[in-house]
């Protein structure tokens, strides 16, 4: 069987630090390449959604049956071929897929991440956050209950319902963005946040099922975990209201709760991250431009 090879990754390595903005969205072609056998059955990965950059969520479809694998690493394929990849918002270079078709056949492509630039902010005296021992306590204790929570995850691939923005306004804070306190870098930015009147209705961004539901943690305040399959999960944060319940199956479009301002919050938003095993991923590489509704 013939091993098809192809390398798509070397311009961007070497080329400079490039905007998401000035810069076309790098998607990957399905591979022009194909054996002069090809199998007029074969399907080979293409990319079906998504951006190919740092911070984003891809979606793929191949041959069903096939086994897919990035960096080595093992991806859930579903039973019509589809496969969800994601690129750390510090991810550098390609990736290497490999995908076996189920007849044992080998096709490998070098996936080029393209570059984005982050908002960095230096803030220097402010006085660094401390925590009580009862606060220490609260965060550990909602910190298992997220891991519990995400410990079974669900095969079906519900978030082939397509993403849509699960509430409209400004975004206030955009993913990646980064502050350094006093010398120290702090996590970067999980999520988009999305300024809006408390009480605003909170949409379900995609079909999936509720894995948590929580009024009052500790940092996210009001948080709606849901599960949209094959790793992919939105977290939905600072709520005023949380309509449903763990195991409850959400459809795209259908009310969750309402925006607030609870937890660490400084004003009325949505927090929401998108996170493909475990990692936050940019939703605004996803979803078109937001459009806010005219208030
Ligand atoms: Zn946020």
């Amino acid at each position: 069987m013939q091993k098809i090879a192809l390398s798509l990754g070397g311009a961007l390595l070497v080329s400079a630090c490039v905007t998401a903005a000035s810069t076309a969205p790098a998607l990957a072609e399905p591979a022009a390449v194909s054996s002069a056998a090809a199998q007029e059955t074969r399907m080979e990965p293409g990319l079906r959604r998504g951006r190919l950059a740092q911070g984003g969520i891809s979606f793929w479809q191949t041959e069903p049956g096939s086994e897919v694998y990035i960096d080595k690493k093992p991806v859930q394929v579903d039973r019509d071929g589809h496969f969800v990849l994601g690129f750390e918002r510090d991810f550098q270079g390609s990736a290497q897929l490999l995908v076996v078709f189920p007849d044992g056949e080998e096709y490998r492509r070098l996936v080029p991440v393209e570059e984005r630039e982050f908002k960095i902010s230096r803030i220097d005296g402010l006085p660094d956050n401390k925590y009580t021992d009862e606060e220490l306590d609260q965060i550990r204790k909602e910190t298992a209950m997220k891991a519990e929570a995400r410990s079974q995850r669900a095969k079906t691939s519900y978030w082939r319902a397509g993403f849509d923005w699960p509430v409209r306004g400004r975004i206030s804070s955009k993913y990646g963005n980064q502050r350094i306190l006093n010398g120290v870098p702090k996590r970067f930015h999980s999520g988009t946040d999305i300024a809006a009147p408390t009480g605003t209705p909170v949409y379900a961004p995609s079909t999936g099922k509720i894995t948590l539901a929580q009024s009052d943690f500790y940092f996210e305040g009001g948080l709606i975990l849901i599960d949209h399959g094959q790793e992919v999960e939105s977290a939905m944060m600072h709520l005023s209201k949380v309509l449903v319940k763990p195991g409850q199956i959400v459809s795209k479009g259908e009310v969750i709760g309402a925006v607030g301002s609870t937890g660490r919050s400084t004003g009325p938003h949505l927090h929401w991250t998108i996170n493909w095993k475990g990692k936050p991923m940019d939703a605004e590489l996803l979803l078109p431009p937001m459009v806010p509704l005219s208030q």
